[in-house]
């Protein structure tokens, strides 16, 4: 996309650049800023393969677009960067990339929070005093604060129950999360499990007598049972459950997290009417559309991978749309800790999008009413609407 000589950039359709974004699934920013080597990407194949993180799609743009934020040329070499990020400090840092990112709301995943992690709130105000704050609750993490806490297997299911519904009616909170991609994988059975299957496979778990002195640490949570259990309890509460699926670090069997995996899981949900929110989805994407497409409850995003494929991010943009409803697809940035990537997941995002519908302009397929309607809808409308956000 043609930019001027300071870096900003250019022709994004207008209606495009000013649509405020609601963010369905990112994570908290760091107070201090984070190691740019370690949080650029998910992978470990910079530094540890002998070079570096920024010999990447995603390390070019984001030289190609962050350094004119903090006063310096685009495509400025990372020292300089990494020293001029120095000087200005986290907090500053923080307000220019996350102020620059046109956010009108967060949904943040609270389920991963290192100390130094601002909050749902503290994040959004990065942003600027407009942009609201809404949360996600992680469901394997309220298992493990019960684990934590000493409740033995004959107890977790009815305090799993209680704590759910206990977390879910916070202020804020608009959906649940299930990461059994990472656990188990998404070839989930399809019914719900019964008590005593509960009982049993979190006897496995933590042990028959639960955690404490044997047990001092909380094991994987690696039981297709429950992972099951905590999902068919949060469809009872009514709230949209994310899953994370597709593209993650090497902490995924990325071939157990293709979306089709969870299509009995998806048809057993489908009377519930609860959203299924299909997280990331790279390099499933046109998988997740196809869900989406079939089951009037599903939901796809491109989170993570807008940022991971840099300039390329325009192409996929284009092949996650061809098959999903327009009213099914929502923006995400994944971003976790770094606020260039709240930037670059937004920026490259308005750029695909508007590179997309003005070749459909170009070619006379929409008129520019349907254009600004679907940026409307893709952007926040159908974000706003799936999770019920006042
Ligand atoms: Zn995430």
């Amino acid at each position: 996309m043609p930019a001027d000589s300071a870096g900003v950039p250019a022709p994004i359709l207008s209606f495009v650049a000013e649509q405020p974004l609601t963010d369905h699934h990112c994570h908290g920013v760091l107070s201090a800023g984070g190691g740019l080597e370690e949080l650029l990407t998910e992978g470990d194949g910079g530094p540890r393969a002998g070079g570096t993180a920024f010999d990447s799609l995603p390390g070019l743009a984001f030289r190609r677009w962050c350094p004119p934020l903090l006063g310096l040329s685009s495509h400025a070499p990372v020292e300089e960067y990494a020293a001029r990020r120095t000087e200005l400090g986290g907090a500053e840092v923080n307000r220019r990339f996350l102020g620059a990112s046109g956010l009108g709301a967060l949904i943040v995943d609270t389920g991963y929070t290192p100390a130094d992690l601002l909050s749902p709130a503290q994040t959004a105000a990065c942003a600027g005093p407009a942009t609201t704050a809404f949360e996600i609750v992680r469901l394997e993490q309220v298992a493990e604060s019960l684990a934590a806490r000493g409740t033995g297997p004959r107890d977790f299911p009815d305090a799993f129950r209680s704590a759910l519904a206990d977390r879910a009616a916070r202020p804020g909170v608009v959906g649940l999360k299930s990461i059994a991609a990472y656990r188990v994988g998404l070839d989930l059975a399809p019914g719900r499990p019964s008590e005593q299957e509960v009982i049993t496979a979190t006897g496995r778990w933590i042990g028959a007598g639960g955690p404490g002195p044997a047990h001092p640490v909380i094991p994987r949570l690696a039981e297709e049972v429950l992972h099951r259990f905590f999902i068919w309890t949060g469809a009872d509460l009514g709230l949209p459950i994310q899953f994370h699926v597709g593209y993650g670090d090497r902490d995924v069997d990325l071939h157990r997290c293709n979306p089709l995996l969870l299509t009995p899981l998806l048809r057993a949900l489908e009377p519930s009417g609860v959203p299924v929110m299909l997280l990331h989805n790279y390099p499933y994407h046109r998988e997740a559309g196809y869900l989406a497409q079939v089951f009037p409850n599903v939901y796809a995003d491109l989170g993570l991978a807008t940022h991971n494929v840099g300039s390329r991010a325009p192409a996929l943009l284009a092949e996650a749309l061809e098959m999903i409803p327009l009213r099914k697809f929502l923006f995400s940035s994944d971003a976790f800790g770094l606020a260039e990537l709240y930037y670059l997941g937004t920026l490259l995002f308005r750029q695909g999008l508007s590179r997309f519908l003005q070749r459909m302009l170009d070619d006379d397929d929409i008129t520019l009413a349907d254009a600004e309607r679907i940026t409307r809808l893709i952007a926040a409308g159908n974000a706003t609407r799936a999770y019920r956000l006042s």
